[in-house]
């Protein structure tokens, strides 16, 4: 399924809030990001999937303008990352790192923070409310669950109420409720009009989420589709599963006796 020479630059997709070309990034001797190019519609919901070290996140920190790019370009809402990067961090949601969580500050105050930073009113509680950590707000991000943490970090990439919303792997280490919370949430935010990209390797959320998924294989661009056209390729091989589906799995057993609502607050 190696796609080489698709050009996907073209004025086709005029509607393209990310436009990447030729995105090549250098660790010393390593190409870890080797020329991929593809491009991000205004308002879908995008996934790079990609087994580890293909460089899903490189990509993803480029992008951002968290990490620097060895070449290619890059073009994010009009803005080119080589003549306006803070223009680009501007209209863009980004996780923060556990190191920007001050550790003296409770939840409540380091959205309040940040808002004041970005200079935007944020409502703090009704932010909280979104990823249900309302109870959580006097607390310090340290003393968070796992789940929490991951929850409050998507919280704070909506402070600056941007345009595109970067999620690196947002539901791993999440229990089945709230990844499937988490879901209707991203949902959520597209419907409002955001853009968002996303890592995952869970390829059901991928199914669940994204218009369309690249797949990322040693820093190369090997499928670029929606998921049912990928799948509908391969089936069109002959492939057939080894093992019989059935008509439910160990996910629906769990989530039929515990439940589908958030499980901690
Ligand atoms: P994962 O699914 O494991 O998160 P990924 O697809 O996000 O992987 P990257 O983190 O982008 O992969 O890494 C791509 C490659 O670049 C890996 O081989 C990694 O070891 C290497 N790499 C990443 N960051 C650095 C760095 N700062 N210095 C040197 N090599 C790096």
């Amino acid at each position: 399924m190696l796609r080489t020479n698709f050009c996907i630059f073209d004025s086709i997709m005029s509607n393209s809030i990310i436009k990447v070309r030729n995105l090549v990034k250098k660790y010393g001797d390593f190409e870890a990001v080797k020329g991929i190019s593809f491009e991000v519609k205004e308002g879908e919901i995008f996934g790079l999937l990609g087994p580890n070290g293909a460089g899903k996140t490189t990509t993803l920190e480029i992008i951002e303008t968290l990490r620097p790019k060895t070449s290619g370009e890059v073009i994010v809402d009009g803005i080119d990352l080589d003549k306006d990067p803070q223009a680009i961090k501007n209209i863009i949601g980004v996780q923060l790192q556990a190191a920007g969580y001050y550790p003296n500050l409770n939840l409540k105050q380091i959205i309040e923070l940040f808002s004041g930073l970005y200079n935007k009113d944020v409502d703090a509680m009704a932010l909280l409310d979104t990823v249900n950590l309302r109870e959580k707000a006097k607390s310090s991000f340290k003393d968070l669950s796992g789940g929490q943490k991951q929850r409050f970090s998507i919280a704070t990439t909506l402070i600056n109420e941007p345009k595109i919303i970067f999620l690196d792997e947002p539901t791993t280490g999440l229990d089945p409720q709230a990844r499937r919370n988490l879901w209707e949430l991203i949902k959520q935010l597209r419907e409002r009009g955001c853009t968002v990209v996303l890592t995952t390797h869970y390829m059901d959320e991928a199914e669940e989420l994204c218009e369309r998924v690249a797949i990322i294989d040693s820093g190369q661009i090997i499928a670029l589709s929606t998921p049912n056209e990928l799948i509908d390729k391969l089936i069109s091989t002959g492939f057939k599963r080894t093992k019989a589906v059935k008509e439910a799995n160990l996910e629906d057993v769990f989530l039929n006796m515990t439940g589908k609502e958030w499980r901690e607050g």
